[in-house]
C-alpha cells in the first residue's frame, strides 16, 4: 500500500496557540480516513494544510512521497468540499461542476461529457440547467462533490459536508460518500466531530485533542480499545472508573473505561456471572429512548454507572416502573479496559 499523506512532525501555531502540535500522521492511498475531535481540536487546520490553503510553522507534508509543503494548492492533486458547499450562486448547476475544466482549457464538448458523467455519478441526471437556489441541501452538497471529483482529484478532502444536512439526510448521504469512495478508489480525508459519522464511514480515523492525535485506528478498535480517558469520552459514551472503586475492582489504581452498553442489569437475586465483576446500586433515572433504554445507576458505595439496555421484551412502563429500585449490575471482567494517560 502506499501512502497518500504523510505529516512529520507538523505544527502550526497562531501566536501562543499550538492550533496543530508536533503531528506524525500517515494516510494510505485509497483509504477513508477521518479526522475526529471537538471544535477547536486543530482537524480544519490539518485539512488546511494538506490542501495548501495553509503552511506549517515547522514540520514537513508529504503527498505521494513529494514533499508539498511550500506548494500553492494549484500544484497539488487536491480537491476540497466544503460544508457550506461554496457554489457560485449565479451560475447553473452544470456551469458549477464544469468550473475546473473550463479553467483547465478543457474543449466546451468533452467538458459537457464530463458534467453529464458527473451528475449521473452524484444522482442528479436531468439537474443541470438549474440554479443552486432550486436544489435542496443534499442535492447542494452532491454538486459541490461533483464539481470536486471532476477534476480527478487523487485525494478529496471534505470538511464537515453534511454539517448543514439534517439527521435523516446526512445518513442518506454517509452511505453515499462511503460508496462513492469505494467505487472511486481514490483518498478520502473527512473532517467531523461527529463520532457516529466517523465510526460508520472511514477505513481509519485520527481522534484529535488539543492539536494532538491522542489515537489512530479502525472505528472497532478505537471503540473497544480507546488508548485514552479523552477518546474513551469523546467516541461513544463511557462510564469512567477510577479511585476507590477501580482500587476495589481490580486492586489496581489507574483508570477504567466501561462501556454502557457491557452492563447487565437485573434485581438483586439475579444469579452471579462468571469472570465478571459485579456491584449493587439504585436506580436513579431512566430514559426509554424506543431501540434501547439508558439507566443511571447509583452505586452503594458511591458514584453513578451509566448503563444501556436493548429493550428486547422491556416497555416503556415497565422501564419507568425500575427507577427507585434496588439493582444489581455486572459485566464480564474483558470488559473494563484500562486506559493510558
Ligand atoms: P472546528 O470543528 O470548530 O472547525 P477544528 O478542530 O477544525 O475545529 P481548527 O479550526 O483547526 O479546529 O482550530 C484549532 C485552533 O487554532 C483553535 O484554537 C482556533 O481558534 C485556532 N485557529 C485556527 N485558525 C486560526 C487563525 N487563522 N488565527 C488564529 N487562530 C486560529
Amino acid at each position: 500500500m502506499s501512502v497518500a499523506v504523510t505529516f512529520q512532525k507538523v505544527t502550526r501555531a497562531f501566536g501562543e496557540v499550538k492550533a496543530v502540535d508536533a503531528i506524525d500522521l500517515e494516510i494510505e492511498d485509497g483509504e477513508f480516513f477521518t479526522l475526529l475531535g471537538p471544535s477547536g481540536s486543530g482537524k480544519t487546520t490539518c485539512l488546511r494544510m494538506i490542501a495548501g490553503f495553509d503552511r506549517p510553522t515547522s514540520g514537513e507534508i508529504l503527498l505521494h512521497g513529494r514533499k508539498v509543503t511550500a506548494l500553492p494548492p494549484y500544484e497539488r492533486e487536491v480537491n476540497t468540499v466544503f460544508q457550506d458547499y461554496a457554489l457560485f450562486p449565479h451560475m447553473s448547476v452544470g456551469d458549477n461542476i464544469a468550473y475546473g475544466p473550463l479553467i483547465r482549457n478543457v474543449p466546451q464538448a468533452e467538458r459537457q461529457q464530463q458534467v453529464e458523467r458527473m451528475l449521473e455519478m452524484v444522482r442528479l441526471k436531468g439537474l443541470g440547467r438549474r440554479k443552486p437556489s432550486q436544489l435542496s441541501g443534499g442535492q447542494r452538497q452532491r454538486v459541490a462533490l461533483a464539481r470536486a471529483l471532476i477534476n480527478q482529484p487523487r485525494i478529496l478532502l471534505l470538511d464537515e459536508p453534511l454539517g448543514a444536512l439534517d439527521l435523516k439526510l446526512r445518513q442518506e448521504m454517509q452511505s453515499e460518500l462511503k460508496g462513492l469512495q469505494q467505487r472511486l478508489g481514490i483518498t478520502f480525508i473527512y473532517v467531523t466531530h461527529d463520532q457516529e459519522e466517523a465510526l460508520s464511514m472511514s477505513d481509519r480515523l485520527a481522534v484529535f485533542n488539543l492539536g494532538r492525535i491522542e489515537q489512530i485506528g479502525a472505528p472497532a478498535t478505537v471503540y473497544e480499545r480507546p488508548a485514552t480517558a479523552f477518546v474513551a469520552s469523546f467516541v461513544g459514551t463511557t462510564n469512567l472508573i477510577e479511585g476507590a472503586l477501580a482500587q476495589k475492582l481490580t486492586g489496581q489504581s489507574g483508570r477504567f473505561a466501561l462501556r454502557p452498553e457491557k452492563i447487565y442489569l437485573g434485581a438483586v437475586d439475579t444469579p452471579l456471572m462468571e469472570d465478571a465483576y459485579c456491584l449493587e446500586g439504585v436506580v436513579k433515572e431512566v430514559v426509554y429512548l424506543g431501540l434501547y433504554t439508558r439507566y443511571v445507576v447509583t452505586l452503594d458505595g458511591g458514584g453513578d454507572l451509566i448503563v444501556v439496555q436493548q429493550n428486547l421484551v422491556t416497555g416503556s412502563t415497565t422501564a419507568s416502573a425500575v427507577r427507585g429500585g434496588r439493582v444489581r449490575v455486572q459485566w464480564l471482567r474483558q470488559h473494563l479496559l484500562a486506559l493510558g494517560e
